[in-house]
């Protein structure tokens, strides 16, 4: 059965495989089209169209930038952006920037804490310039101040912990005016709902979209049938567009494969033509 993923990290942000190995991936399970979705950089983009060249696979050029709205965390996917506009290049030059400030805020933190951490073996350890909590999580392992990636973030890293720093985020309205500009399509990914929300998950699309956004990521690799079926409930009395993708990053995040996610996902090639319609043509 043919399927599509339009949720893929790689090297370029805090993915454990590079563009190349993604596409073996997924040309290994019948991917027929995919989008490569790095945290703030379309740095792997290149690397991607060339072995989608030879595979056969088509690539769409895609990102995933936060944001923040009521102090809780928003992502939004950009597809089929002109990752070449220059205007795009330096406001996610813009993000990195931010990033790496934020991390060496919390390696200041774990050092008061007696740690000896030095951001230069981040920065090398993480061989990108989208350096991530996951990557601080490696660096914490590897120099035996935690033993495993999960005691990482318990410990140090997760949000209310000693060594957590917030990371000072645009609004989503920002973020996705950037995808627009750069003739992209913005969709909201992973959509939750939490007890501690204070307007619903319909109510919270609602004002997304007056904002810009065209679609919600229903199928993904921790949604269940119900979660799917009242997804695409919102979706349709909105008006937007249905997208899904598995949000692989290898071993970052264990147990998520691409295209299948973990095991049940299946992404149907139908959704692409809606998708690539809603991008803005110059
Ligand atoms: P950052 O973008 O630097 O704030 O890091 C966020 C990333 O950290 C997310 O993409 C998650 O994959 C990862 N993450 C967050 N919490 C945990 C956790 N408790 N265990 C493992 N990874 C986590
Ligand atoms: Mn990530
Ligand atoms: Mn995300
Ligand atoms: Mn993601």
């Amino acid at each position: 059965m043919s399927r599509i993923d339009l949720h893929l990290h790689t090297t370029y942000s805090d993915g454990s495989l590079s563009p190349r190995e993604v596409l073996a991936r997924a040309n290994a399970v019948g991917v027929t089209a995919l989008a490569i979705t790095d945290h703030d950089t379309t740095d792997g983009l290149q690397e991607a169209f060339d072995a989608g060249g030879h595979l056969g696979i088509e690539v769409i050029p895609g990102m995933e930038l936060s944001s923040q709205w009521n102090g809780e965390e928003v992502h939004i996917l950009g597809y089929f952006i002109n990752w070449q506009d220059e205007t795009l290049q330096r406001q996610l030059e813009g993000l990195r920037s931010s990033r790496r400030v934020r991390m060496i805020q919390m390696l200041a933190k774990l050092r008061e804490q007696g740690m000896a951490l030095r951001y230069q073996d981040l920065r090398s350890l993480a061989g990108t310039s989208v350096i991530g909590r996951p990557h601080l999580a490696q660096l914490l392992l590897k120099q035996g101040y935690v033993r495993s990636i999960r005691e990482a973030f318990d410990r140090y890293l997760t949000r209310g912990s000693p060594a957590y720093v917030p990371r000072d985020l645009p609004e989503p309205a920002i973020v996705m005016s950037w995808i627009r500009a750069a003739g992209g399509v913005p969709v909201l990914a992973h959509p939750r709902w939490g007890p501690d929300r204070t307007e619903s998950l319909f109510q919270q699309c609602e004002r997304l979209k007056e904002d810009g956004l065209r679609g919600l990521e229903i199928h993904y690799s921790t949604h269940h049938p119900q979660q799917v079926s009242r997804l695409l409930s919102i979706a349709r009395r909105l008006n937007l567009l249905v997208t899904g993708g598995s949000d692989f990053h290898g071993e970052t995040k264990p147990g998520i494969e691409v295209g299948t996610g973990f095991g049940t996902l299946s992404v149907s090639p139908a959704l692409l033509p809606p998708l690539r319609k809603a991008a803005v043509h110059p």
